[in-house]
């Protein structure tokens, strides 16, 4: 193995993974470094339409094909009761398409994007652990530890695709911004016996909103379901986490119904308080991949689409500068606004999910001037907004708004 690359990649989740597979295709040359052994268990099982371009650009969808990932035609979301549900077929979307996705075990779904930058010539550290990050006036100065060795690597490029640790972002100081919304945590098992839709609807997510947070259902095989609940630290009121789902469930007419059968199959998990975007994503020969450079709470599962598609910008950016060896100011702003405009509109989505008075909108939707088709395609992943997305998402927020002052939609109860 060589100890000179082009490019040195922090992480080989669907980031890294992507990132590494497209610069190799490219002709550069490149180490990921990952300190997991794979196949392990990673949160973000609903993937989105609009991810699937990167995925068959980088070669791997016939294989994503081959598995029995469940196919996902939809979204669907309500609360209480469930008799008022908004179901989101993707194939009613504004933007051809998007018609489906599939529901993925991330073990086996991380494990296959990497073996497919591994296959397209890049070299694999793992599990390896990056330590250290030096800059140097040709480009980076990379430490890693494996077991008791530790080794020493050098590239032009630098990428940061390690997730929430926010490697980079942290050593370069760089500013986060708050998502307005408060901190929350998530606790989540794998469960047999949780009722599942029929026909077309089977592999949809269900997104079930409560007082302070909302249960997601998504169905990862034909007979397991991965339930979790997301809520605000005041629901942990000194319980533990597995009383603080049940007691969530049975105080919820739908969940308690859907999941009247269900045995959970694996100890209980919980991730907190969790999100943040970074002021940059991009420097002279650095960048921030998916949740390296922003996360948002996962309740429109945009998480692994957003790692796609930051990790495919950043590839051909590199691939662009290869000559130059450097990114001039303009195309690291470039990189940084339209990744963050995407993690923008997620992020609006998102605030108008969590305001009661926006959600009932949502809930109540009426197709007028086929603003309910453009939220489709918006919720399949298609967060970098043309034109007739753009003004019928403004045209939806400003609903929320005067409906936040007079009533336009029926008042929800949400408890
Ligand atoms: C509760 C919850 C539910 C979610 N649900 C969804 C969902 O349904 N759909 C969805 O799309 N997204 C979901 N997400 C988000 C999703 O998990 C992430 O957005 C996605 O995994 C980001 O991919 P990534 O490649 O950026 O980072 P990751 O997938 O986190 O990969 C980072 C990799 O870097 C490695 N690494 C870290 N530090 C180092 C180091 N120093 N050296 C070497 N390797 C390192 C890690 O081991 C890891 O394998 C959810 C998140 C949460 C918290």
């Amino acid at each position: 193995m060589s100890t000179n690359y082009d490019c040195i990649i922090l992480g080989g989740g669907p980031a890294g993974s992507a990132a590494g597979a497209l610069l190799a295709q490219g002709g550069m040359s490149v180490c990921i470094i990952e300190k997991e052994t794979f196949p392990r268990f990673h949160i973000g099982e609903s993937l989105l339409p609009a991810g699937n371009e990167t995925l068959r650009r980088m070669g791997v969808w016939e294989s994503i094909e081959q598995t029995d990932f469940i196919t996902k035609q939809g979204a669907e979301f309500t609360y209480g009761s469930g008799d008022n549900c908004v179901h989101i077929a993707f194939r009613d979307g504004l933007i051809d398409g998007l018609d489906s996705t599939r529901q993925v075990r991330r073990a086996e779904f991380d494990q296959i994007l990497l073996e497919k930058a591994r296959g397209s010539g890049c070299d694999l550290c793992q599990p390896a652990r990056v330590t250290a990050a030096e800059q140097t006036d040709q480009g980076w100065n990379i430490k890693l530890s494996q077991g008791s060795e530790t080794e020493q690597l050098n590239a032009t490029w630098f990428l940061d695709a390690g997730g929430r640790g926010r490697f980079l972002g942290s050593r370069l100081k760089l500013l986060t911004t708050d998502v307005p919304l408060p901190k929350r945590f998530a606790v989540f098992s794998r469960f047999r016996g949780v009722k599942r839709r029929e026909g077309d609807r089977a592999g949809n997510i269900i997104v079930i909103r409560i007082l302070d947070g909302w249960f997601w259902s998504i169905p990862v095989s034909e007979s397991e379901t991965s339930v979790g609940l997301v809520c605000t630290r005041k629901y942990l009121n000194g319980g533990n986490q597995e009383e603080i789902f049940y007691e969530a469930v049975s105080s919820n007419p739908f969940m308690k119904n859907w999941m009247a059968d269900a045995k959970s199959v694996e100890p209980f998990r919980t991730e907190s308080d969790y999100s943040y975007i970074h002021e940059r994503f991009a420097g002279e020969r650095w960048f921030l991949l998916g949740d390296a450079a922003g996360f948002i709470d996962p309740v429109f599962s945009s998480g692994v689409y957003l790692a796609l598609k930051s990790a495919e910008a950043a590839a051909d950016s590199i691939l662009a500068a290869r000559d130059r060896g450097v990114l001039s100011k303009a195309e690291q702003t470039a990189f940084t606004q339209n990744a963050r405009a995407s993690m923008k509109t997620m992020e609006q989505l998102v605030c108008s999910f969590y305001h009661p008075k926006d959600f009932s909108v949502f809930m109540h939707p009426r197709n007028v001037f086929s603003v309910v088709s453009a939220i489709n395609s918006i919720v399949a992943g298609r967060s970098d907004l043309n034109f007739q997305l753009w003004w019928r998402f403004l045209f939806f927020r400003t609903l929320c708004r005067i409906n936040r002052l007079v009533p336009l939609a029926p008042r929800l109860q949400l408890d």
